[in-house]
């Protein structure tokens, strides 16, 4: 038996019929999921972006930690 929903995007007003079991569905397609996913997403960053500038310098710091000067991995003996 098909439910009816409204879809949960932003100024969508399509009414679907909610065919998945669970009946969770909250958009009318995918479109309407992938455009709510991305506004809920900029929404998320602009209001955390005073945290964001760190979390940059930590993932780059991870993948070049300081003290690799490009001799190759740490630890790596060099003959005398
Ligand atoms: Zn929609």
């Amino acid at each position: 038996m098909d439910r009816l929903g409204r879809c949960a995007a932003d100024g969508c007003t399509a009414i679907f019929a909610d065919t998945s079991r669970t009946a969770r569905q909250r958009y009318r397609s995918h479109p309407c999921a992938n455009r709510d996913a991305v506004r809920r997403h900029r929404a998320r960053r602009s209001a955390s972006s005073a945290t964001r500038p760190a979390v940059r310098l930590m993932r780059r710091w991870l993948t070049r930690p300081p003290g690799c000067g490009g001799n190759g991995p740490v630890g790596r003996r060099t003959r005398a």
